[in-house]
């Protein structure tokens, strides 16, 4: 059997600017016939052209993993994770949100700069063969059967929380904080009535302080609102654990259980999302199968 994740060899066929900081890419390319939508905040990776090289030739089935791993620094493409913002599969077309954070890294680099007709490659799932082959780790919201949601990010985190918010039950409530550089960087976006959405421009302040902040109160009304009803809390925290974000990856997912009456999805610079973790596991006693924490990139560090 093939193996389930691939590169898709796609060129871009669209690229809108959203705000002055999210540059939408639209890709397209025959190969996406074979493309899996495995969830709503579902990753992939994106695989940047060399200057000068543009692809090296992988092989798109088998083991390009360790091909890619084995090729030379000089032409190793550089491989960074995003969002699959919509996917069309009849018209073989996918979005990704880019966030255009300048030119310290290779991918915001190339958003900068890319054309209608450039070439890109991606990883992700193909079509299962078969019912019971499974694309796994690829995607995480699972808010099972809770009636409030909390979901917060930064803006990596606002196409997946996007893209969440217009999927959602029409009963579902809750609240969503997305953090954005300035008050130009909102996007429009549906979602149900009883979600309230806000959008918190950080205009010059430091990063995560001001969605942070919102969280902290949301935190409060969770512990204030919990005595009674199922609970929220959970005040054993013995196994917690401070995650050293300079040298791991923050990502503690809850498995998929159906009872919860509470589900938070938080996601964005690792720094923030552990100062977040704190707070809500050892400060505030949440209970840690009700919450994902995903750190998205760490500040000053390139993602490998
Ligand atoms: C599951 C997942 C989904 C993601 N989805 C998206 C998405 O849909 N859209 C999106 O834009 N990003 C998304 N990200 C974040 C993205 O992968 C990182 O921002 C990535 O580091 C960008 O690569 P780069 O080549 O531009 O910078 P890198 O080479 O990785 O980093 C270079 C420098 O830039 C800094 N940097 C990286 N990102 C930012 C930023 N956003 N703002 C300021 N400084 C930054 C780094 O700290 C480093 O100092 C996602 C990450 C994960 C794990």
């Amino acid at each position: 059997m093939a193996a389930l994740y691939r590169i898709f060899s796609v060129r871009v066929a669209a690229v809108t600017s959203l705000t002055p900081h999210f540059v939408r890419v639209t890709l397209t390319g025959d190969a996406l016939a074979e493309f899996s939508a495995v969830g709503l905040d579902q990753r992939i990776k994106v695989m940047l052209p060399i200057e000068g090289h543009g692809f090296t030739e992988l092989p798109e089935d088998g083991d390009w993993y360790a091909a890619w791993r084995d090729l030379p620094d000089a032409v190793r493409n550089p491989l960074r994770t995003y969002t699959v913002r919509s996917f069309r599969p009849d018209a073989h077309e996918l979005d990704i949100d880019f966030v255009a954070h300048g030119d310290a890294g290779p991918a915001s680099r190339w958003v900068s700069g890319c054309r209608v007709g450039d070439e890109l490659r991606i990883i992700g799932p193909r079509v299962p063969e078969s019912p019971d082959e499974l694309a796994t780790g690829a995607a995480e919201f699972a808010p099972g059967t809770a009636t409030r949601i909390l979901l917060a990010g930064d803006e990596t985190a606002a196409p997946a929380i996007c893209a969440i918010l217009e999927a959602l039950d029409v009963a579902t409530v809750g609240h969503v904080f997305i953090e954005v550089p300035t008050d130009a960087d909102r996007l429009p976006v549906s979602a149900p009535s009883g979600v309230e959405v806000r959008w918190i421009a950080r205009n010059g302040a430091s990063h995560g302080v001001r969605m942070t902040d919102q969280v902290h109160a949301w935190a409060s009304t969770v512990t204030a609102t919990s005595g009674g009803g199922p609970s929220a809390v959970c005040a054993d925290v013995t196994d917690f654990t401070e995650v050293d974000v300079d040298e791991q990856v923050l990502w503690e997912v809850p498995s998929p259980v159906d009872e919860r009456p509470v589900y938070a999805w938080i996601a964005g610079e690792a720094g923030c999302v552990k100062e977040l973790r704190r707070h809500l596991v050892r400060g505030v006693g949440l209970d840690r199968k009700q919450v994902a924490f995903m750190g998205y990139w760490r500040n000053g560090k390139a993602e490998h």
